[in-house]
Order: structure tokens, then sequence, then C-alpha cells
């Protein structure tokens, strides 16, 4: 591969390791060049839900390839995306009822970040600042960075980030503490952004549901917008379509990418409540909102988010990722006895552990070593630094979670003391 001129996005191409070429997927499994078999245990960084290629959404995409491939959608419109706004509005809270299309996950943070500045300028209120939960990630693009924690991904970009204030992460028994913080913050602040329960390129840091109701009863009471970004979260990750649902929030804001096509095309949303968009809802031109991409609402794109929808909608999805959660959690069970094994934990389809430093460290040197590790053995797993998670395809089986975690207590053992 060293002819290619690609440069790969959170790859250090110095260290010279492998970039298989892969040529087909489908379900668990990636199928590359050179013939080998290898199970996705991280759903290719969270996006892929049901499965790859999953056969529905693959016929939806085809058939819309077939009749309308982009249409500027500023004052135009299409059968495909009214159909996801309407099944969107349908399947989350009805305080929802606003739907803003955008390309990725962290566009449709900025989106959010974007109305909620709007939401106060638009009512002549001088609320600006932005408050994040330490730990955070919210993308990749100069906002989404800003409302995330700062470190080594983006200590050389720090003059480009605007100042926000952050909240400690409430880690069980210091949940007060982050309370607190969030009511001595909330007053002339714009918005609150939170990952609900759980973190994820944080370190897939859990916290619980009773908190993140508090926090949102909190920026009620001082009229702080609340923004879920579930783009991690949504799509029965944690166990329910919504983690926001399992401490029945309903935030102002919502974002959602990821798994919203099933992961099979780049497509995001912004959802808003109504006061928002009336916020921005005027005959004077200057209070619209200020947002657009050339590819926002792509009818392909959005074809096949209106199959993962009719997928939720005839198919017991919610049953498949509860079998998941029980399979996965009789695994992690067994591997946490494990020396070296440290901090098991689970939420809905997502485990996560620590091997060797139970601190857990992005740049720890076991980082790569345990990619190589688990490379060689046909499994695509990513740990973050020291922290191995697993989020599969709710399609993955019985042998093929089993191959993972056996590599995984095979790693504990080769790793767990070498710190
Ligand atoms: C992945 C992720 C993003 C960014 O999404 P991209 O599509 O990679 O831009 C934003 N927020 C959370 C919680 C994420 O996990």
């Amino acid at each position: 591969m060293s002819g290619s001129p690609i440069w790969h996005p959170f790859t250090q191409h110095g260290l010279g390791e492998p970039i298989p070429l892969v040529t087909r997927a489908e379900g668990a499994v990636l199928t590359t060049q050179d013939g080998r078999r290898i199970i996705d245990a991280i759903s290719s960084w969270w996006v892929t839900t049901h499965g790859h290629s999953h056969p529905r959404i693959m016929a939806a995409i085809a058939e819309q390839a077939g009749r309308l491939d982009q249409i500027i959608f500023a004052g135009w419109t299409h059968e495909p995306a009214e159909t996801v706004a309407r099944e969107l509005v349908r399947v989350t809270p009805p305080a929802l009822s606003r739907v803003f299309f955008s390309d990725s996950g962290s566009t449709c943070v900025e989106v959010a970040l974007k109305m909620a500045l709007g939401y106060w300028r638009n009512r002549g209120e001088a609320r600006q600042r932005v408050i994040v939960m330490e730990h955070s990630y919210h993308g990749d693009t100069i906002g989404a960075m800003s409302v995330g924690a700062r470190g080594v991904f983006n200590r050389a970009y720090e003059p480009l980030l605007f100042d926000v204030t952050t909240i400690p992460f409430p880690a069980p028994g210091r949940e007060q503490a982050t309370l607190d913080a969030l009511a001595a913050a909330c007053a002339d602040a714009a918005a609150l952004i939170v990952e609900p329960l759980v973190l994820g390129a944080g370190g897939m840091l859990v916290y619980s549901a009773g908190v993140l109701a508090e926090m949102r009863a909190v920026c009620a009471a001082h009229g702080t917008l609340f923004i879920a970004d579930e783009v991690m979260t949504g799509w029965g990750r944690t166990g329910t379509l919504l983690a926001c649902e399992q401490a029945g929030v309903v935030p102002d804001l919502l974002c959602l990418s990821k798994g919203l096509t099933g992961g099979a095309v780049p497509l995001a949303v912004t959802l808003a409540t109504e006061a928002i968009f009336d916020a921005h809802w005027s005959s004077d031109r200057s209070r619209m909102f200020f947002h657009s991409s050339s590819y926002t609402a792509n009818p392909i794109a959005c074809a096949a988010a209106a199959a993962n929808l009719a997928i939720w909608r005839d198919e017991p999805v919610l049953e498949r990722v509860a079998t998941l959660a029980a399979r996965q959690r009789v695994r992690l069970d067994a591997v946490a006895r494990l020396p070296g094994v440290h901090n098991p934990r689970a939420l809905g389809t997502i485990a996560a552990l620590e091997i060797g430093d139970p601190a857990g460290a992005y740049l720890s040197d076991i980082g790569p070593r345990l990619l190589g590790f688990f490379r060689e053995r046909d499994l695509l797993l990513r740990p973050l630094g020291n922290t191995v998670y697993v989020m599969p395809p709710y399609c993955i089986d019985e042998d093929q979670l089993d191959a993972v975690y056996a590599a995984i207590g095979q790693a504990a053992a080769r790793f767990g003391g070498a710190e």
C-alpha cells in the first residue's frame, strides 16, 4: 500500500501499520482483498447497527439512485426527506417537532450550537456561553472540537477553539459536584451539550440516568437549552432507541447521525423544539437559520435512512439489542475475572474494560500493540489507548462474540501486567 496517495484519518503513517483493503462487507464480517474474513466488533466506528449491507437498506439506495440523485434543499424538497422527517418526529418525543438535515455527527452538533446561539440572539438575550462535560467528544470540526475535551487530539488547534465552561464528569459518588457546577454555570449560559449516559471517544465512560435527569432539570430551571448529542448513543446502542429515554429526558435539541442510515451512508439530523424554530421564524430574512451544506438531505442518503426507520418500525430491533446485550454481559463477566482486566462496564450493546493500567490513557504504549494483536486474529477492535471496547452490529452471532472475547482474554494475559 506504500504507493497510495491516501492520507488516512486518525492514522500515524509513520508507524507503518498495514492498511487492509476491504472488498466486501456483510452482517458482522468484512472481507479483505487477500481473502481474510474479519469480525467487525466496533460496527465500523460505531455506525453499523443492523449489520453491513443490510438488504432492505441496499435496495432502498439502489431504487432511489435510479430516480433522483441530488437536489438543492434550500426551498426544495423530496419524498425521502419528508418520510424521514415525519418518521423521526413520530419516534422521538413530541416536543421535538422540527428536523434539520446535515451530513455528519460533527455537522449536526455545529447546527445544534448555531441554533442555540441563534435562539438567544433572536430573542434579544445575551446568552452565548456553552457548558460542556469533562471528557466529552462531539466531533472534529472547529466548533465540535471547542465543545469537546481538550488534549492531544486538538492541542495544535487550541488557538482556534472558543471558550466553554466545563463541568466535571459525574462519576459514581461524585454526581453532586457535577450538578453544583452546572447550576453555577447555568444562569447566563446558552446551552449545555452532553452525550447521554456514556461518553464514547472519552473512553466509554458510563454515568447514571438519575444524574442525567437531574442535569436536565437544572437546565430547565435556568432556561438553559439542553443539547443531547446522541450521535453514538442513538439507534439502540444503549438498549433503547435513544439513551435519553432511560432518564425520561426530553432535550431541546437532539443530534443524530451514525446509525441514522443503519450505518450505510453519511447523513445527520438535528431535531429542535418548536420554540427554537419559532425564534427563527419571521418575515425578516436576517433572522433565518443561516446554515446549509451542498448535500443537505441528499435523497439517496435519506432513502437509506427511511429504510432504516422502516426496519425499526417493522422488525423487533430492540429485542435483538436486548439479546446482544445479554450475550455480551455473560462474556464480559467472564473476562472481568481475569488478572489485568479493570473496570468492566456495559450499557446496552456497549461493553468496555481497561487492560493493564486501570486509569486508562489514550497514548498508552499498549494501545498500538493491542491493535496489532487483534488484527492478527482477524478482529476489528480499535482500543482507545488501553481501553478495549466491543460495540458490534446487532446481528453478530454467538460464535463471533466468542472469538472476540477469547481474544480479549488472551490480550489481558499478554498485556495485563505489562504496563
Ligand atoms: C462520532 C461522534 C461525533 C462525530 O460524528 P462524525 O460523523 O464523526 O463527525 C459526534 N458526537 C459523538 C457523541 C460521536 O460519537
